[in-house]
Order: C-alpha cells, then sequence, then structure tokens
C-alpha cells in the first residue's frame, strides 16, 4: 500500500511563477512491491524537488535517496541497497486543477532499482554465498597456521623468572 504525500499533492494555481523548491523526509513507503520480491523499504526517503509549470505539463527536477532490503536473486542473502539519484528530470502531463507527483517520485527511483538484484549490487558488495566457500577454506587454514605457538607460553615464564631473579 503507497501513502501519499501531503506536500507531494501539487496545486497548480499555487506553483510560484518561479517553481517551488520542497526538501525533506518521507518515512511512509511509497513504493509498491510484488510479495515475491520480498523488497523492503527502509525510512527514511530524502527529497529535493524543484517543481515548475512552464507549459501545460509539470516539470520536476529531484534529488532522491532511499534504501531497500533485498533478497539476492542468486543466492538469497539477504542485502541493502541505497538509490541515489541526483537531478532526475521528470515531465508529466497537468490534469485537473492538482497533480499528486507521489507515484512519479516512486517509479522514478523503482526505474533504478536493478532488474535482478544481487550481491554485487549491495551497499556492501559481496560475492554470492557459494562462491565464497572456497575462500572461508583458505580461511581456515589461515587461522590454523596462526594458532598459538606452544613453546611461547614457555618462554613468557623463562623471561619473566630471569627479571625477577635481576630484581631481587
Ligand atoms: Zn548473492
Amino acid at each position: 500500500m503507497s501513502a501519499s504525500i501531503e506536500p507531494w499533492n501539487i496545486n497548480h494555481h499555487e506553483l510560484p511563477a518561479d517553481g517551488l523548491y520542497l526538501e525533506g523526509e518521507v518515512n511512509d513507503s511509497i513504493f509498491t512491491f510484488r510479495a515475491q520480491d520480498n523488497i523492503e523499504f527502509i525510512a527514511p526517503l530524502y527529497y529535493e524537488l524543484e517543481i515548475t509549470r512552464p507549459q501545460s505539463d509539470i516539470e520536476i527536477s529531484a534529488n532522491l535517496q532511499a534504501s531497500f532490503n533485498y533478497d539476492c536473486v542468486r543466492c538469497l542473502k539477504n542485502s541493502r541497497i541505497t538509490i541515489t539519484l541526483e537531478n532526475s528530470q521528470l515531465c508529466e502531463p497537468v490534469q485537473g486543477h492538482q497533480t499528486d507527483i507521489t507515484p512519479f517520485i516512486a517509479e522514478e527511483i523503482i526505474l533504478n532499482f536493478p532488474d535482478n538484484p544481487k550481491c554485487e549490487h549491495a551497499d556492501t558488495k559481496t560475492d554470492c554465498q557459494w562462491d565464497t566457500n572456497y575462500e572461508h577454506q583458505e580461511e581456515d587454514e589461515e587461522s590454523i597456521k596462526n594458532e598459538k605457538n606452544p613453546w611461547k607460553e614457555l618462554e613468557d615464564m623463562v623471561t619473566t623468572s630471569s627479571q625477577e631473579q635481576k630484581k631481587s
């Protein structure tokens, strides 16, 4: 269910001649995802909008940023992706007295969401989980090599006792 954002319901007659500037955060999700996609909006959505109406269209210049949790389509690992849009240009035909630009903003962000999101699209890029199995094996071998040197403790004891002898 997508919410409508109050200041995004633009009354054409109240638009200043030199345009309307809006900025802020939205905590309600304006996005509609299919349940099987398992994509979740992480609040807030940041926006800076410059809205003008030069002719019969409404023109929006938008800076937008929103984050989402999603499942990798390859290995199903859940990751986070941040979509950042700078200076996106939207042009929508004017109908009636008011235009709710909420669906246009949502669409603009979703258009920039990867079609088949994978681990490599995440904010913290990783390889898919089965690709890293081999690396985990290497890590294990490395940690065995670095295991405690059994002689180290004995060496410490010797060093300590010789220092104590010097003191006394
Ligand atoms: Zn993956």
